[in-house]
């Protein structure tokens, strides 16, 4: 697998081989962090989510306060589309706990009021 590491501005291309042993051989990479990357992307790779949501009066910027698992991706949308609405909304504050048995909440960075 080719990838370009995103730990750093270099962006150092790695090749990424999983070894008939199970182990993960990484190359390209100029420090540690490229080759952890590399492992995490071949094995387990994660995203960290961000959405928007439609409310009552405007919308809501959110993210995922951590990355969770790639195949959680769209099960994680699922379940922001159809949190119900709340009475207020605050920057900081926890829309989702542990959104889809993940570990990670989904938090509100921002709110955007539509002017009338
Ligand atoms: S391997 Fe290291 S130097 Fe290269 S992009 Fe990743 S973090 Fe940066």
């Amino acid at each position: 697998m080719e990838l370009t590491c995103i730990r750093c501005p270099i962006g150092c291309s790695l090749t990424v081989t999983k070894n008939a042993d199970g182990t993960v051989t990484v190359t390209g990479n100029n420090c540690p962090r490229g080759a952890e990357y590399g492992r995490q992307e071949m094995l387990e790779p994660k995203r960290t989510i961000t959405s928007v949501k439609k409310i009552k009066n405007g919308t809501i910027s959110l993210k995922t306060n951590k990355a969770v698992p790639k195949e959680k991706y769209f099960d994680v949308l699922k379940a922001i589309k159809n949190v119900p609405e709340k009475r207020s909304y605050s920057v900081g504050g926890v829309l989702i706990k542990n959104v889809c048995g993940t570990n990670a909440d989904v938090v509100i960075t921002n709110i955007n009021i539509e002017k009338f």
